[in-house]
């Protein structure tokens, strides 16, 4: 199986990029943001909790997204592999995640990240914020919030599978095609 950590901080085109790597290796895409948006728009009680957090521009408990995780995983055991976009988010997530892919024989191939600085990434988030619908995209406050839990937060997880040899960088900035060519390129070494 081919199982890709796609990493980056938000804004940084881990969703547009998804798309495309998903089409050419054959892909399930599983982006935490998007199940966490289902859970909100199908109204349950786990998505009202989750809700509240994501206005603030905070992320969601562990248990939470390694749960959603988990059961995707386990609903597609035949798949060629997965994109893992927005997730792992914390160390403790990235630990479960190797033990829930070991449980079903297999691991993470790498970490592909990519790599936009705050400036870029901000006007990036308000553009998108103007048709994504996403309140969370349409307030400067909220946008910082969520860089300052990446950097605390997030950033660590690179040296998770830095550690294990299994990280690699790519340029974010440019067109979005040039982005895939150095990203499959990443991704062909793995
Ligand atoms: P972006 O990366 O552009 O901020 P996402 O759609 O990935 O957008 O995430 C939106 C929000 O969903 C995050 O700000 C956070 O509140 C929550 N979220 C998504 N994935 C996770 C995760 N793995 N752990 C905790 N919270 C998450």
């Amino acid at each position: 199986m081919l199982n890709l950590v796609l990493f980056g901080p938000p804004g940084a085109g881990k969703g547009t990029q998804s798309a495309k790597i998903k089409e050419k290796y054959n892909l399930i895409h599983l982006s935490t943001g998007d199940l966490l948006r289902s859970e909100i728009a199908a109204g349950t009680a786990l998505g009202l909790e989750a809700k509240k957090l994501m206005d603030n521009g905070q992320l969601v408990p562990d248990e939470v997204v390694i749960g959603m995780i988990d059961n995707k995983v386990k609903a597609n055991q035949d798949a060629a592999g997965f994109i893992f976009d927005g997730f792992p988010r914390t160390v403790a997530q990235a630990e479960a995640l190797d033990v829930l892919l070991e449980k079903n024989g297999t691991a993470v191939s790498g970490m592909v990240a990519l790599e936009v600085d705050e400036e870029e990434l901000t006007q990036r988030i308000l553009e998108r914020g103007k048709t994504s619908g996403r309140s969370d995209d349409q307030d400067v406050n909220l946008i910082r919030n969520r860089v300052q839990e990446y950097e605390s937060k997030t950033a660590p997880v690179a040296d998770h599978y830095k550690g294990q040899n299994k990280y690699k960088s790519v340029a974010g900035v440019g067109a979005i095609e040039e982005i895939f060519d150095s990203l499959c390129a990443a991704i062909d070494t793995l």
